[in-house]
């Protein structure tokens, strides 16, 4: 069996045990399974399981990067790989509100609900975008990777990549070094993934039995009609994106994509999802790695299709409930701090709420309205952060198709790059050919 095949068999389980552990009233606080089980193995399997793939976020882009700059080898080039990676982000990210905006309020949830029964909510402050702006350039590049700092690390990479290619030979054997440990951090990405389908297993188990379905029963309309836009944006939009723009196959794109995105839906972290992404645009469709050591880490920053949705849905969703008129303007004004907003806050766990109180107090919606959907948005947030990693890998692909940086065999092959459990083993032949190396530098 694949470990695609293994990820979604975890999930599918996972999905039932939670769900009859909430049910079965299992999970009341104190119980054996709530203590050991479901806050016990789950919590701590899965937690474990989400700090090894963040573990290797940082060290895997900026090798990475580093490596695809070198390989570009030209300036000019990577800024127009820039270029357009940003112009279809933030196209994709302008379509998916729009479109959010369009279908909630053509069939305009929340209308005739009451308001009374809003919960408490605070928003967190967004970061401006001047501040963005500003810290793209890392007054300490440490500090940036130890904060995991999307945007500085991926600036301070691409200029130390620009200068080790203008040092030239000298530079070779630091180039040389620095593709080794990219090779070797892969290494490490297809390591880890073999233990992903239990680790999935866990951590939807917990996700589920902590989350039940009576929230979500409360909430049908909102949360149907937000999975509806979802959904089509997924395999509409994007798809559309993709054909338009690449010519390439959405289906064999669907197809390989599944697995990156069972990730990011046990997460809830386009970030941590950053190495299972890398290793599918670039083994599975045949991305260059110039290409998506740039795309990727970029696109788990500033693209958010799926949050935009939410922002959309939910908008429209609250100002019905409270019934405030937005207008023509309001709308306008909503995509436009959506878009700015997926910009500044980074792929991680719970961000979009923070973006809808950044959207809500600019369009003069009641922020403790939040609160309402509050209960439901774990949930939600694993969903559209699978459509956010969706649109970075569908961006890249259309980027490296555009510039000739793309192995179009590989994308039509459906079974390249797939992850067999059996390919990671230590091989004793290398173990031993290793071993005799280490000696004799040892001897001398
Ligand atoms: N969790 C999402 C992501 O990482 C962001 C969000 O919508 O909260 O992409």
């Amino acid at each position: 069996m694949s470990l695609t095949m293994k990820v979604l068999v975890g999930m599918v389980l996972g999905i039932v045990v939670g769900l009859a552990i909430n049910l079965l009233g299992f999970n009341s606080p104190g119980s054996f399974i709530n203590e050991f089980v479901v806050d016990g193995v789950f919590y701590v399997a899965g937690k474990m399981f989400v700090n090894a793939l963040k573990m290797m976020v940082v060290p895997l882009v900026l090798f990475s990067l580093v490596t695809g700059v070198c390989g570009i080898g030209d300036v000019r080039l990577l800024g127009r790989i820039g270029g357009k990676a940003f112009v279809l982000y933030m196209l994709t990210t302008a379509i998916a509100i729009a479109s959010a905006l369009a279908i909630a309020g053509s069939i305009g949830i929340g209308q005739g609900m009451n308001a009374t029964t809003a919960a408490e909510f605070t928003g967190k402050e967004a970061p401006p975008l001047t501040d963005t702006l500003i810290n793209i350039i890392p007054s300490n590049p440490i500090n940036a990777m130890s904060e995991g700092e999307m945007l500085s690390i991926i600036f301070f990479a691409i200029l130390f990549g620009v200068s080790l290619l203008m040092v030239g030979k000298k530079a070779a054997q630091a180039i040389e070094f620095i593709e080794i440990m990219n090779e070797v951090m892969m290494k490490m990405v297809g390591l880890i993934m073999v233990l992903a389908p239990y680790a999935v297993f866990c951590l939807i188990a917990k996700a589920m039995a902590d989350l039940g379905m009576d929230l979500l029963l409360q909430l049908i309309g909102y949360v149907a009609v937000l999975i509806g836009v979802l959904l089509f944006h997924l395999f509409v939009t994007l798809q559309a994106v993709l054909k338009l723009f690449s010519g390439l196959s959405p289906a064999m794109f669907l197809n390989k994509i599944r697995n990156t995105q069972v990730f990011a839906f046990s997460t809830s972290s386009s970030n941590a999802t950053i190495p299972v992404t890398l290793r599918t645009v670039t083994e599975r469709m045949g991305v260059n790695n110039s290409v998506a050591s740039f795309t990727v880490p970029f696109g788990a920053t500033i693209n958010m299709d799926g949050t935009a949705i939410m922002q959309g849905v939910a908008t429209v969703f609250i100002a019905n409930i409270y019934g405030v008129e937005l207008g023509m303007s309001g709308y306008l004004t909503v995509i436009m701090m959506s878009v700015l907003a997926s910009i500044g806050t980074a792929g991680v766990p719970g961000v979009g709420l923070i973006m809808l109180s950044m959207v809500f107090a600019q369009v003069g919606l009641p922020i403790e309205g939040i609160g309402l959907i509050l209960g439901v948005d774990r949930l939600l947030d694993m969903i559209r952060t699978a459509v956010n990693v969706s649109g970075d890998a569908v961006v890249s692909t259309i980027v490296a198709k555009s510039e000739g940086k793309m192995d179009i065999a590989v994308y039509n092959d459906p079974n390249a790059g797939v992850v067999y459990t059996e390919d990671v083993h230590v091989d004793e032949e290398v173990e031993r050919e290793l071993a005799g190396v280490v000696q004799s530098t040892h001897d001398r």
